[in-house]
Parts: C-alpha cells; sequence; structure tokens
C-alpha cells in the first residue's frame, strides 16, 4: 500500500475561499489518531482546484505514516494554498493568502499544526502565527526549532550509517563510495557529514552553481546518469521523487539506496524490484523523518530542547534497523515492513 496514495480515508478537508486574497486555502486531515495532525503548508501553483486538493490529500496521508513509524505523538495532515497559474505573487498577496490559510488552521481548532513546506519559510510561519497558535517550525528567536533541514540531514545519516551496516556488516564509511544527487537544503548537509566519516563523494545537481559546493567537499561531479548507474557503495537521492522507476532501478548499481527525497519509488512494487536485485532501499518516508522528528519536540510540554531533538533524529537509524530485521524475518521489502509498522502504531494509537 502505497502511503502517497489519495484513499479517502481522511479525517477533514477543509477548502475555504480567502476573503483576503481570494485564493482557495485548504487543509487536509488525514488521522489524528496518534495526536495533532501535523504537516507543511504548500504554496504552490496549480492548474484546478482537484490537483491541489489531490496533493493535500495524498500528502497528509504520507505524514500520518512518516509519524507514526517514526513513533511521534503526532497524526498527518498537510495544508496547500493554491496559487493559480496567473497569481501575481506580490508581497502583498503573499501575506493576504498566509492570512486566509491561518484563518482555515484556526478554524480546525488544532486539529491541524502547519509547519513550512515548499513555497513557505519560517518567516511565513511567523505571519501565521499572528492569527493562531496552531503553528509550528517558527524562527528560534519565537521560540521555534527554526529549519528543519539540519535535522533531516542528521536522520539521512543515520539511516545510510544503518543501512551500510546492514549490508557490509559494519556502518564505518572509510573507503566506501557514496553518490549524492541534489546539493540542497538537505543533500549539501548529508554530503558534508558523510564526507566528515570518510566516504568519498560523486556529486550531481542539475544547478551547475552546485559544482562550487561539491569541489570543497573534493566531491566529484558526475552527471544524472552517471550518478545513477556508478558502481559506488550508497546512492543518495536528495533532490525530487519518482526517480526510481521500472527502468532507473534496473541501472542502479550500489547495493545500498539511502536519502532525504520524498516520494522516491514511481510505483510501489518498485520496491520488490530493488529487492530482488539484492539492493537495500531505504524507505523515504522513514529516512527523511528528521525534520518532523525535531518539529515534534516544539510541542513537548518545556518547549524545544536542541539536544534532546538531535538525539532523537538519530533515533532513525534504529528505526531502520528494526524495519530491515523484519523485512528479513518476513521476506519481505522494507517498505512493506514500514508500512505494517505504521499500520501497527496506528492500531494501537495513541501513542
Ligand atoms: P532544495 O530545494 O533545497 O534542494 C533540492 C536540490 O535538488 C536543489 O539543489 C536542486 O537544484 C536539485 N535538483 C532538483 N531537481 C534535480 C534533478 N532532477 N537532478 C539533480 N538535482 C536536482 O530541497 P531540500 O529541502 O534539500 O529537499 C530535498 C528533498 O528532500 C525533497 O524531495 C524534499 O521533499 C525532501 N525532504 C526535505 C526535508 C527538509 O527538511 N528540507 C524534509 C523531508 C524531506
Amino acid at each position: 500500500m502505497d502511503p502517497y496514495a489519495a484513499a479517502l480515508e481522511h479525517e477533514q478537508l477543509l477548502i475555504r475561499r480567502g476573503t483576503r486574497s481570494g485564493l482557495f486555502t485548504m487543509v487536509a486531515v488525514h488521522s489524528t489518531a496518534r495526536g495533532p495532525s501535523l504537516g507543511g503548508c504548500r504554496m504552490w501553483r496549480y492548474d484546478d482546484a482537484r490537483s491541489a486538493m489531490r496533493d493535500a490529500l495524498r500528502l497528509s496521508r504520507a505524514m500520518t505514516y512518516k509519524s507514526a513509524v517514526a513513533g511521534l505523538p503526532l497524526g498527518g495532515g498537510k495544508g496547500v494554498i493554491m496559487l493559480r497559474p496567473d497569481t501575481v505573487l506580490t508581497p502583498r498577496v503573499r501575506r493576504a493568502a498566509l492570512e486566509d490559510f491561518a484563518d482555515t488552521v484556526a478554524a480546525l481548532d488544532g486539529a491541524y499544526i502547519a509547519a513550512e513546506d515548499v513555497g513557505t519559510s519560517a518567516r511565513d510561519m511567523d505571519t501565521i502565527a499572528g492569527r493562531t497558535e496552531h503553528v509550528a517550525g517558527r524562527a528560534a528567536r519565537h521560540g521555534g526549532s527554526g529549519d528543519p533541514s539540519p535535522f533531516t540531514a542528521i536522520g539521512v545519516e543515520a539511516a545510510v550509517l544503518a543501512s551500510v551496516e546492514s549490508v557490509f556488516g559494519s556502518a564505518s564509511l572509510k573507503g566506501r563510495s557514496v553518490a549524492v544527487v541534489g546539493l540542497g537544503h538537505v543533500g549539501l548537509r548529508v554530503a558534508r557529514l558523510l564526507a566528515r566519516r570518510g566516504a568519498t563523494l560523486l556529486a550531481n545537481d542539475i544547478d551547475p552553481a552546485r559544482r562550487v559546493d561539491a569541489a570543497k567537499l573534493g566531491a566529484r561531479w558526475v552527471t544524472a546518469a552517471e550518478a545513477l548507474g556508478a558502481p559506488v557503495d550508497v546512492y543518495c537521492p536528495c533532490a525530487l521523487g519518482g526517480i526510481l522507476d521500472h527502468d532507473t532501478a534496473g541501472v542502479v548499481q550500489a547495493p545500498v539506496i539511502a536519502g532525504a527525497a520524498n516520494n522516491q519509488l514511481a510505483a510501489d512494487d518498485v520496491a520488490e524490484l530493488l529487492r530482488g536485485r539484492s539492493i537495500l532501499w531505504a524507505p523515504d518516508f522513514v529516512a527523511n523523518a528528521g525534520g518532523i522528528i525535531n518539529i515534534a519536540h516544539e510541542l513537548r510540554p518545556g518547549g524545544y530542547a536542541k539536544a534532546a531533538a538531535t538525539a532523537d533524529v538519530r533515533r532513525v537509524g534504529d528505526t531502520l534497523r528494526a524495519i530491515y530485521a523484519e523485512a528479513a524475518a518476513r521476506e519481505q521489502t522494507p517498505l512493506a515492513a514500514a508500512l505494517a509498522l505504521g499500520e501497527r502504531r496506528l492500531a494501537e494509537a495513541p501513542a
């Protein structure tokens, strides 16, 4: 079962036209079984409301599984501010849209907690916080946990180490090679962390400006195709989703795939294909949970504490080890084992 599918099992879908911006703002609450639903607010251009709704529905469902597998006392939700193809996003329109979205969040009375996502920033969360308390991921000076990317990167590092250990019997990266694709907020940090552990790096990004960053890390710059088929120990996708499909899964040479990108598999059965080729794939929603694990610490009594949050983020490695052990025992894919863990956690809710 694909956690990104939009199966209509959601608790709420609220769509409102903003009185200030005239734009649709929407929130999908997939589940509050384990706690309030938390998920990013995506500000994105859509051709029609159906695609925006679909995004909200499928991404909120994925959040339910991501948080449940990470053992967090949170449910899954997602917000969307739907820009039209012709919307001119001036600072005034942006503020109006964020305030309209804040009213939609407030109307849900705590069932959904907003955070940043594609198209929104910690600063936007401050704007939303002017109208509702149900917002997380604000800047540190406002008591928030700030940019989630460094924590997502620490979680991905833990995922790489656990996966390498599972395949090679040791988590050491000395003498190991990693191809990192996408040197953005998360990918560049992951590359840095892995280089520090002694890994030899190959790097690729569609943005040629990233070559400078790659060079600083001593990484060899390669094309996307070269990265995919490189005879490395780890392939680390940190760009966009859908990178592993029925064709590309047959090209990967690395015995381990672990990275930050969301929604890496174009279809669920690609996980079987990888398993058939003895490639260990770290389920994306487990490997990239560091950001949400960190934000969840804001909601703890006593507020956010970075050291405790970081320690929890590193446990992504333990979660993966348990998933790999179960997958091996049941002769199934890590994806199937991770989804089964999510189902069990949801059944035993509340957290
Ligand atoms: P980002 O936009 O900062 O970085 C993405 C990088 O990938 C950019 O440098 C971009 O140029 C590059 N890129 C885009 N398409 C590419 C392609 N086809 N080939 C090679 N490079 C390409 O994003 P980010 O915050 O670093 O997130 C990276 C991935 O991790 C995304 O899939 C995101 O959904 C996921 N993720 C991020 C976080 C987080 O905390 N930021 C949390 C969970 C998951």
